[in-house]
C-alpha cells in the first residue's frame, strides 16, 4: 500500500542534503550561472567523498539488503528534489550515476551493471551520460541514424554518427574517466526494432566532444555534441544479452522506454525542488514587504496574491504526489509508464507556472539578477523539454489510457 509519509531513512538523508544545498549550492548558484562551463569541483568532490564514505555512489537508486521494503527510487526522488531546491543546474553535475547509468541499470546484464557502475566507487569523481538525440531525431527516437556495425573479424562494434544535446557529456568523456551510452541502430531499415544501446568509455578513439552549448538555463550543467567516427567498442559493450542482436523484436526500444520509465519521475523531482525553492523565496520576499498569506480565510476575503500563492502550493503538492506514486511503483516492480509520464508532464507544467508567476508577482525584483527568481524561471524550462517534451509525454499518457500503440496515436 502506498504511503505518502517520507520514510525515516529518507528524512535523514534529506537533512544532510539540505545542508549541502544551503552551504555548497545556493552560495555559488549565481556564479555558475554567469560563468557557464566552469565546473563546481568543490561540490562534486564533496558529493563523491560523501558517497564513498557511505559505500555507494551519489545517485544510484540501489537498495541495500538490510533496508527492508525497497525505497531506492523514492530516496533518489527525495534527494534530487532537495538538490534541485539547492540548484537545479549544479545538481546535474553530481557524480556517480545519471542518465547513462540509468540506461545500464534498465537494460544491462548483471555483469555489465557491475562492470560499468563499479567505476563510480573509484577514487575520483566519475560521470556518465546518455546519447539519444540527433539532428532530426529528438521526439521521434526511432528516427536515429547513428549506426553500429559488427566487425566479424575483430568482434567489435563500429559506431558512426553524431549525437547532440548530451547532458554531462563533457564531464563523462573529458573531465573524468566515465562513459556514455549511445543509442544506435544495427539495422537502419528496421526502425525501433534495430535500436540498441552501447557503452562508449572515455578515451575510446573515434569518440569526440565537438561542441558545448550555451544555454538559457541550467547553465552549470554541460550540454554537448558528440561525434562518433569509426568508433570501435568491445562486443560486450552492447547493453543486454548479445543474443538479442539477431532478434527482430523491439528489445532495444523497450530498453529505451524502460530507461525513461525510471528517469522521468526523477526529472519531475528536479522540477518539484526548483518549484518549491521558488515558492519559498517568493513567500519570504512577500513577507519582507509585509504580505503574509492568511491561510484559513474564506476565499472571497483573500487578496489576489494570497489566492495565487495558495493555488501554487496546491499545484506543487499535487505534482509531488504524482512523483511519489511513480517512484513507489518503480520500487515495487509495478509497470509505471503511465504514472512516470504523468508525473513529468505535471511537474513540468507546475514548475514553469510557479517560476513565471513568482517573477510576475515580484515585478522588477523578480526580473532583477539580484535575486534568484529570474534564474529559476530560466532553469525551469528544461523540465518540459528533456526526457520527452511535455507534448510527447502527454501522448504517452493518452496512449496508455486509451490503449493505443504509438503507430496508432502520434
Ligand atoms: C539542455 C538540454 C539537455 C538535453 N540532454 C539530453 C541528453 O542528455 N540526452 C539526450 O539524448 N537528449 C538530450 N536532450 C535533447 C532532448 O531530449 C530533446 O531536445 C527533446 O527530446 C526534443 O527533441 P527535439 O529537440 O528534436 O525537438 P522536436 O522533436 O523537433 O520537437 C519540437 C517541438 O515539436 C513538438 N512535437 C514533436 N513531435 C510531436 C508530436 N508527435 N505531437 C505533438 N508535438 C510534437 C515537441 O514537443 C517540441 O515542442 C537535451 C536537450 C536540452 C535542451
Amino acid at each position: 500500500m502506498i504511503d505518502f509519509e517520507t520514510p525515516e531513512k529518507i528524512v535523514g538523508v534529506c537533512t544532510v542534503i539540505k545542508t549541502v544545498a544551503d552551504n555548497m549550492m545556493r552560495p555559488v548558484s549565481r556564479h555558475f550561472d554567469e560563468n557557464e562551463h566552469e565546473i563546481p569541483w568543490d561540490y562534486i568532490n564533496f558529493m563523491h567523498t560523501a558517497a564513498r564514505a557511505m559505500g555507494g555512489s551519489s545517485m544510484a537508486p540501489g537498495d541495500s539488503k538490510k533496508e527492508g521494503p525497497r525505497i531506492g527510487f523514492q530516496r533518489l526522488a527525495h534527494m534530487v528534489e532537495m538538490l534541485s531546491w539547492g540548484d537545479a543546474g549544479i545538481y546535474l553535475d553530481t557524480p556517480g550515476g545519471m542518465l547513462g547509468s540509468a540506461a545500464v541499470s534498465a537494460t544491462g546484464t548483471p555483469e555489465q551493471k557491475e562492470r560499468f557502475l563499479a567505476r563510480f566507487r573509484g577514487e575520483t569523481p566519475t560521470f556518465d551520460a546518455m546519447c539519444m538525440t540527433e539532428a532530426g531525431a529528438g521526439s521521434d527516437t526511432s528516427a536515429i541514424r547513428t549506426t553500429a556495425v559488427l566487425d566479424k573479424n575483430t568482434k567489435e562494434w563500429v559506431l558512426n554518427g553524431e549525437k547532440i544535446f548530451v547532458t554531462a557529456g563533457h564531464k563523462a568523456l573529458v573531465d573524468s574517466q566515465g562513459f556514455i551510452v549511445v543509442w544506435a541502430t544495427i539495422d537502419p531499415s528496421a526502425g525501433r526494432a534495430g535500436m540498441r544501446p552501447f557503452v562508449v568509455e572515455a578515451g575510446t578513439p573515434g569518440c569526440q566532444v565537438t561542441k558545448m552549448e550555451h544555454k538559457l538555463g541550467i547553465r552549470a550543467s554541460d550540454t554537448v555534441s558528440i561525434v562518433l567516427q569509426d568508433c570501435r567498442v568491445p562486443f560486450d559493450n552492447i547493453l543486454g544479452s548479445p543474443e538479442v542482436v539477431t532478434d527482430k523484436a523491439t528489445t532495444g526500444f523497450k530498453g529505451a522506454m524502460a530507461t525513461f520509465d525510471a528517469t522521468r519521475p526523477i526529472v519531475a523531482a528536479q522540477a518539484i525542488g526548483l518549484a518549491r525553492a521558488t515558492l519559498e523565496l517568493l513567500k519570504e520576499m512577500l513577507a519582507e514587504k509585509g504580505v503574509t498569506i492568511r491561510y484559513g480565510l474564506p476565499r472571497q476575503k483573500l487578496t489576489s496574491i494570497e489566492k495565487d500563492v495558495i493555488d501554487m502550493e496546491i499545484l506543487l503538492r499535487s505534482a509531488w504526489w504524482l512523483v511519489l506514486k511513480a517512484v513507489w511503483m518503480m520500487d515495487n516492480g509495478k509497470p509505471n509508464a503511465l504514472e512516470s509520464s504523468m508525473s513529468k508532464v505535471r511537474a513540468g507544467d507546475v514548475v514553469n507556472r510557479i517560476t513565471q508567476k513568482a517573477v510576475e508577482i515580484m515585478g522588477p525584483l523578480g526580473y532583477s539578477r539580484e535575486y534568484l527568481l529570474e534564474k529559476w524561471f530560466r532553469d525551469a524550462k528544461i523540465s518540459d523539454i528533456y526526457e520527452g517534451t511535455g507534448q510527447i509525454n502527454r501522448l504517452v499518457v493518452a496512449r496508455q489510457i486509451l490503449g493505443y500503440r504509438s503507430s496508432e496515436l502520434r
